[in-house]
């Protein structure tokens, strides 16, 4: 069992910070790709994801480079398995790293005994393969057990998997905290149903793909709100790209387009979850874990 804590005071980040926009990075590579009833991948569905890997993360890697900006790299634990030398460069280039699974499973659809499973396989591979201690996670479907799972079994810092609010909340549960720290598919780069294509619409389908100029237009319309609102109350933009989409480079010339859009404003400020909750805990000085 958990508890959200109250908060003892608004929620502020740092003098000087308007509005923080923390870009995770999704390297799922081919993960997540549709089994047919035979379990065998969609062949078709499998190489558009495993573009991902093979390119897109490359190209990801070299546009925040590019602007000088660090995100969070939330990374499957299979995909550090299969190409390793990617996470090598974000770790040297140092951006924060998390977990996103073993093989992007749908949590929800697991036995509590099972998630607990397949988080403990992605925690020792990243620390086997990458030297890294994950402090963070994220799946994309959470289970009603996952927040629990972390807290008890583990020592993340932070999990990012729920949908439910614009900024962090702090959990209390099994003697220890967690920030969970809400993501948004309103500014999700991935962002593409074409609601006239003929096919059956997903949103992650590059096949299905919407004009850069809308998914660039949805993206400055989430910051401009948020941008007006971040004036005189707190704000965060949690801004996803996988890439398996956005490191086509149609897509990725849009992420850097926005980047560059959203850089010229006073107090936007590109950040990690990591970041993110050392502003909290400095903001509520809440005692941290030993
Ligand atoms: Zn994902």
């Amino acid at each position: 069992m958990w508890i959200e804590v109250p908060l003892s005071k608004p929620v502020q980040w740092p003098e000087g910070v308007r509005l923080p926009i923390i870009i995770s990075v999704h390297h799922q590579s081919e993960e997540a790709a549709v089994v047919f009833g035979d379990g065998q991948p969609d062949p078709f569905d499998y190489s558009e994801r495993q573009y991902g890997g093979r390119r897109g993360a490359w190209r990801l890697l070299e546009i925040l480079g590019k602007h000088d900006v660090l995100g969070t790299w939330i990374i499957c634990g299979a995909t550090v398995e299969k190409y390793p030398q990617i996470s090598q460069a974000v770790k040297k280039a140092g951006h924060a790293i998390a977990g996103h699974t073993y093989e992007h499973e749908m949590m929800c659809n697991y036995p509590p005994d099972q998630e607990l499973g397949l988080i403990r396989k992605t925690v020792s591979v990243f620390e086997d393969r990458l030297g890294e201690r994950l402090t963070g996670w994220r799946t994309c479907f959470a289970s009603h057990h996952t927040i629990d799972l972390l807290l008890e079994h583990f020592d993340f810092e932070w999990d990012a998997s729920i949908w439910n609010d614009d900024l962090p909340y702090m959990i209390e549960g099994h003697g220890k905290t967690l920030l969970e720290i809400p993501f948004s598919s309103y500014s999700d780069a991935a962002f593409a149903i074409q609601i006239t294509n003929p096919m059956p619409p997903t949103p992650y389908g590059t096949w299905h793909s919407n004009t850069p100029e809308f998914i660039f237009r949805t993206m400055k319309a989430q910051f401009d709100a948020l941008y007006e609102r971040g004036a005189d109350k707190p704000v965060l933009m949690p801004l996803t790209v996988h890439d398996f989409i956005v490191g086509r480079p149609s897509r990725s010339l849009v992420l850097d387009q926005f980047i560059a859009y959203a850089k010229q404003f006073p107090g936007v400020v590109f950040t990690t979850h990591d970041q993110v909750r050392a502003w909290w805990l400095q903001n509520y000085q809440e005692r941290d874990r030993a």
